[in-house]
């Protein structure tokens, strides 16, 4: 470890403010640091893991894959893009098309240029504005960060893209819209923001206006994506029809992918868009098995019961500390608990590491929880116990 934190220390810009701690390996949802010691793992990577850690099933799908081709550039046609893309479009039940990135970020940036060329396309004036909400993420590009409606992110970077616009809550996003409006983005819960699922008429409400203005309606799916909430969209629980979806974390299992979807086929055109890595063999690999996985799963209803198991050891877990937990948030396998203050919240999360059971944070004062999706009862069973005795401990 001190190696490794020494080189870090030495030779890696210091954006990111790491836990004392180096794993080295995994299985499914455990892991393990580099002097033996096993944890839980209730965060698998910010909701990348999403087939848990050291997957078989993935790991013999690329190996395979790579003993014949690893990059060919998107000059030519890539068979498991290809079927990453029918997979993708088929479990979403949206008549879509794809173009593949490489992360959340460059997904939402092909959301951003979509809307926009539809904007200076369509209507008599040119429409290039972007309605998004506070507290939401959408990335860390110029202009992603510049989406994303928290202040303290858009220090030092400027000047920025114009056309931002923030809305106070979903209630607030309709009286924004105007003549120069190209596109509302919004997260249905919000990941970074602190887990709280939008109100679902509020949303049909809104996509129902947009509709009616031939404004898009982008829906930010980087991490609520590929069943993350139970279903393969959070959007199919708002039953909604959202003209543009990104889709990222979840998706490659750990093998960086991202995915901008939308019902506007024809709005690109080709040398509109690119990108030199987006949907390679190895990343549309890891995709395509990743999706195979999870599909079963979902018809099999063992991800519902997963999912089941989970929440019931979660809500008793709530119950036996309400001194410390305000309320209970999220869907499916994106939950939350709000606590009472930071401190407490901060003191739970490095005595979390030290029980054996790795846990996150969202906003403020949320709790936030992301296991793989393939965890198993005795791996949940044992993360809350090493929960339990954090709680009791405080
Ligand atoms: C993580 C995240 C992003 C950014 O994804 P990167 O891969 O880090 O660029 C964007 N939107 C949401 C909702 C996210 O959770």
């Amino acid at each position: 470890m001190s190696n490794t934190k020494d080189l870090d220390k030495k030779y890696v810009l210091p954006t990111y403010a790491r836990a004392d701690v180096e794993f080295v390996s995994g299985d499914n949802a455990k892991l393990y640091d580099a002097n033996g010691k096993r944890y839980i793992d209730f965060a698998s990577g910010i909701a990348v893991c999403s087939v848990g850690h050291a997957n078989k099933r993935v790991n013999d799908a690329i190996c395979n894959q790579l003993s014949k081709l690893t990059h060919t550039s998107n000059l030519y046609y890539i068979a498991p893009q290809a079927k990453a893309a029918q997979k993708i479009v088929e479990a979403s039940g949206y008549d879509m098309k794809c173009f593949f990135g490489n992360s959340g970020a460059e997904a939402n940036e092909g959301a951003i240029k979509i809307a926009r060329k539809f904007g200076e396309k369509e209507g008599e004036l040119k429409r290039y504005k972007v309605i998004t909400l506070q507290h939401s993420f959408h990335g860390r590009t110029i202009t992603t960060v510049k989406a994303t409606g928290q202040s303290y992110m858009h220090n030092y970077f400027g000047p920025y893209p114009d056309g931002f616009v923030y809305a106070d809550d979903i209630n607030h996003v309709e009286s924004l819209v105007d003549d120069h409006t190209c596109a509302v983005m919004i997260e249905l819960v919000q990941g970074e923001g602190g887990v709280q699922p939008l109100d679902r008429e509020a949303v049909q409400k809104l996509a129902k206006f947009l509709k009616s203005k031939n404004v898009l309606l982008i829906i930010d799916e980087v991490q609520t994506g590929v069943y993350r909430t139970g279903k393969f969209l959070a959007s199919n629980y708002y039953d909604i029809e959202p003209d543009i979806v990104t889709l990222a974390k979840g998706l490659g299992g750990g093998v960086p992918i991202g995915v901008v979807m939308t019902t506007h086929k024809d709005v690109f055109s080709a040398g509109d868009h690119g990108s030199t890595f987006g949907g390679n063999f190895l990343s549309a690999t890891a995709a395509c098995e990743v999706m195979d996985i999870l599909d079963e799963m979902y018809d099999e209803g063992t991800l519902q019961k997963s999912i089941d198991y989970f929440d019931d050891s979660l809500e008793k877990f709530y119950s036996a500390h309400r001194d410390i937990f305000t309320s209970k948030v999220g869907i499916g396998m994106m939950c939350g608990l709000r606590v009472k203050d930071g401190d407490t919240l901060a003191k739970i999360i490095l005595n979390a590491r030290e029980e054996g059971v790795i846990v996150l944070r969202a906003g403020r004062d949320t709790l936030r929880l992301l296991p793989a999706l393939t965890i198993t009862k005795e791996e949940i069973d044992e993360g809350f116990e090493a929960l339990n005795r954090v709680l009791s401990s405080l």
